[in-house]
């Protein structure tokens, strides 16, 4: 038999075959399946079209055939898409080594893990453990794959980790992320008559005013793992207006705001709902919309869990939070104590200089086989 190949000339397989999240991720998902032949799992595929028509493809692999609800003990779950790369970045999906590192595009974010989880399962005594691998479609997009995973129910596990670059850190929990838009409308009229009009725009500002008081609010509510701790909000853009001499007719704005774990996910929507139609009540001819049109909850896991022990212990990094979004809250809703963990760095992570260092790479494999070994047991056996 030929030797296995190392975590350095899968990961280098798998940059080699593109996987922008505009692309499909079936060739990641047929190299993955090669490789998962020889040890025999069991194979689960979940198809669907994406918006664009575009098939996509979440894999459940484990050692046996599971009962429809029956509990793995552990699941690696990892995404297979990557952001885009520039055109000016010839070598993306060529990958090389230089200096004890894999550069190309998903080297850290996140096939550096696939290729972790694929070597640590290729030479694993598998068929008692309790253990699953799931790699999703479209996390790059609004994690669009494991919200599939959570809504069918196509995997239920106690303990799962989530692969993203935290250098080998265990990331216990993370904030959510929700955006909403305002839309105001007023009634354009020429500006040397404004008492003819309504400007959109001032009645915008005076909205802002009133949603840098749930602002205020989502500050008194702490959870001091986080930095800064509470949930944050932003304005990050804001449109209206047609030319300088005419009341502005309709003003729209992108109110941003990314809730610590634990508060309700639609609390600062209800606020600002609260917050517009007191402005309303107070003055009927204010017409303004306010819609929710995402809202992804935070995640958090105790800190006592064996997982996150074990992780702890196993790396030697104490657990962590994250400021990037992930798909540990889905994992979490399908009942999971959920830690995010992987090899590379964040900070390299959808730039052309995406990299992970050897040494991470080889020591992920081994943490993985050892978490194996300690969690992935029955708990009927
Ligand atoms: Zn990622």
């Amino acid at each position: 038999m030929s030797p296995l190949p190392t975590v350095t000339e899968i990961l280098m397989d798998l940059i080699a075959i593109p996987s922008v999240s505009s692309a499909s991720n079936r060739p990641i998902i047929d190299y993955a399946l090669e490789h998962l032949k020889p040890i025999q799992w069991n194979f689960r595929m979940f198809p669907y079209l994406d918006l664009k028509g575009m098939e996509k493809v979440n894999l459940v692999a484990t050692p046996r055939k599971l009962f429809s609800t029956e509990a793995v003990e552990l699941a690696l779950v990892c995404h297979t898409d990557t952001v885009p790369y520039p055109d000016d970045w010839a070598e993306a999906v060529r990958p090389k080594v230089i200096n004890g590192r894999v550069y190309g595009r998903g080297a850290c974010d996140v096939k550096g893990f696939l290729a972790c989880i694929l070597a640590a399962v290729g030479d694993l005594e598998v068929s008692e453990h309790s253990v699953a691998v799931a790699f999703t479609a479209d996390e790059e997009i609004g994690c669009v794959g494991a919200k599939r995973m959570l809504g069918e129910r196509q995997l239920y596990a106690r303990n799962a980790v989530v692969g993203e670059p935290t250098r080998l850190r265990p990331v216990v929990a993370g904030k959510g992320y929700a955006l909403g838009e305002v839309a105001v409308r007023g009634k354009a009229a020429h500006s040397a008559f404004p008492q003819a009009g309504r400007s959109a725009i001032l009645d915008a500002a005076s909205l802002i005013d009133s949603i840098r008081k749930v602002g205020r609010q989502a500050e008194m509510q702490r959870h001091e793992r986080f930095d800064p701790p509470f949930t944050t909000i932003n304005i990050g853009t804001i449109s209206g207006g047609a030319a300088k001499n005419i009341v502005p007719a309709e003003c729209r704005f992108l109110v941003e705001w990314r809730p610590v774990p634990g508060q309700s996910e639609r609390w600062i929507a209800d606020l600002i709902q609260e917050e517009l139609a007191l402005a309303q009540r107070v003055d009927p001819g204010l017409q303004a919309t306010f819609e929710a049109i995402r809202i992804d909850p935070g995640f958090e896991t105790d800190l006592q869990s064996k997982l996150v022990r074990e992780l702890e212990r196993l790396s030697g990094n104490p657990a962590e939070t994250a400021a990037f979004g992930t798909e540990a809250p889905y994992l979490k809703k399908l009942g999971a104590e959920t830690v995010v963990f992987g090899p590379g760095d964040m900070l390299a992570a959808h730039s052309s200089n995406e990299n992970v260092p050897i040494a991470e790479l080889e020591r992920c494999v081994e943490i993985l086989r050892v978490l194996i070994s300690r969690l992935a047991i029955s708990s009927s056996e």
